[in-house]
């Protein structure tokens, strides 16, 4: 059966808020979107035929602020798909402790088969389209899937245009010259580093020696690899859409690098072995990264896996089925929600330096993030220990603990 994300969403709230005796009105309040907004998008192609595009912008939840999330274009992206996304974006938001809710937008389209022309006028209207939802107090977008940097520079100038005014609060994930922010970049992968740090400490096992595999070479692993080999670690295998590479003795992660910026791929290194995937989740090691698909750990691989850790950097890696096989085996989970909000607190960083018209340097931009996400490991941790459940299940309840909280003091309009 495909799998259906919200469903899966309204799975993990129902459990946390069965979990932490949330308010039953507040709970049921929370599994309907705030608003799902469905626009065409009719695009000029360069051939001259107008081509319709359907996009959607979702708010999950906007009770503890302005709603923030990515933006992305795919040719599978639909309302359930993206309204699921939006959710989990509250979630995220209140593990890190922002003060934002939960938003998420989708074009249905593939991008690698539009010109760049066709890609920034499919952006525009896109923008203008959901621009009733959009502002630096209302929705805050960012890049995500084949979305990046010059996608949100064109957001951030059509609503600038639209409005009349210069709106860089408007999105994050901004080129630095229109005031993104400093180390953003690196921002998910470190905030990974930072929960794969505590949870070793927590785990008491030694980071420096230990050996980690990840999946994804890409924006994330790809930094990632670079940290945790600084870090001490060996990163004894990487995957990506290619092939695997393993090596016992650690990857050289600089070479890879080159390797890969010149292939297109980890595939074909010659520092490693090539070893099949499917192989790689086998081998012995101390942490599993994944950070490249949803659902690439299945119950199978959650069987296979030789390790005492995950720390899930993609969104959704492992499916639901797997979760009580890796309970059953111990293997401790640092779930997305946590793991990986590193990149939405640079975004708010972003977002308040935007507002401000200031710009942090590089080391507060990095302490503040550090801080940010060793509060949230520790708030989690602290309520798994609490209720005796995963961390996973510890990080939903706490989230939506903090959500019913704020919608509590704010009452039920009207
Ligand atoms: P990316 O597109 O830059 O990289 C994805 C990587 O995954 C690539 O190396 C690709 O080859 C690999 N990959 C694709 N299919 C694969 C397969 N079948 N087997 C093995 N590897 C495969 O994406 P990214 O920005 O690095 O994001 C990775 C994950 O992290 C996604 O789940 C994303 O939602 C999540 N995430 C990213 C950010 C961010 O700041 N970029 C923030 C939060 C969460």
């Amino acid at each position: 059966m495909p799998r259906d994300p919200w469903a899966e969403v309204l799975e993990r709230i129902d459990d946390a808020a069965k979990l932490t005796g949330v308010d039953p009105d507040i709970h049921r309040l929370l599994r309907h979107p705030k608003r799902v907004l469905e626009v065409s998008v009719p695009v000029r192609m360069d051939d001259g035929r107008v081509e319709v595009f359907l996009g959607w912008r979702v708010h999950h939840d906007t009770t503890r602020g302005p709603a923030k999330g990515g933006i992305r274009f795919h040719p599978d992206v639909d309302a359930n798909e993206v309204t699921a996304l939006a959710a989990n974006m509250t979630l995220k938001t209140a593990v890190a402790d922002l003060p934002f809710g939960g938003a998420k937008g989708g074009v249905r389209c593939d991008p690698r088969q539009l010109s760049l022309h066709e890609l920034e006028r499919l952006t525009r209207r896109y923008a203008w389209e959901i621009m009733p939802l959009l502002g630096p107090d209302k929705d805050v977008p960012a890049p995500d899937v084949n979305t990046d940097g010059r996608v949100m520079a064109w957001l951030m100038d059509t609503i600038s245009m639209a409005q009349g005014v210069d709106m860089p609060g408007a999105v994050t994930g901004k080129p630095l010259a229109i005031g993104g922010t400093r180390a953003h970049a690196g921002a998910t992968s470190s905030g990974v580093v930072v929960c794969t740090r505590a949870a070793f400490a927590a785990l008491d096992i030694p980071l420096v020696g230990s050996r980690a595999i990840i999946q994804g070479f890409g924006k994330v692993g790809g930094p990632l690899a670079f940290l945790l080999a600084s870090a001490g670690m060996r990163v004894v295998a990487v995957s990506d859409v290619g092939g695997a590479v393993a090596n016992a003795g650690g990857l050289d992660p600089f070479a890879l690098s080159d390797h890969v910026d010149a292939t297109g791929s980890v595939a074909g290194f010659a520092g490693g072995e090539a070893i099949d995937e499917a192989d790689m989740w086998g081998l012995e090691c101390e942490l599993v990264v994944p950070a490249a698909l949803a659902d690439a750990i299945t119950p199978e691989v959650a069987e296979r896996l030789q390790t005492k850790l995950i720390v899930e950097a993609a969104n959704g890696p492992t499916t639901t089925d797997a979760d009580p096989v890796l309970e059953r085996r111990s293997i401790t989970v640092v779930p997305d929600i946590l793991a990986n909000g590193g990149g939405v607190t640079a975004s708010y960083f972003e977002w308040a330096q935007s507002r401000q018209g200031y710009a942090w340097d590089e080391e507060t931009v990095a302490l503040r993030l550090r801080r940010r996400m060793e509060e949230a490991f520790t708030a989690v941790w602290a309520k798994s220990d609490a209720l005796s459940v995963s961390l996973r299940r510890a990080a939903f309840g706490l989230a939506i603990e903090r959500v019913a909280e704020a919608i509590a003091a704010r009452g039920l309009f009207p």
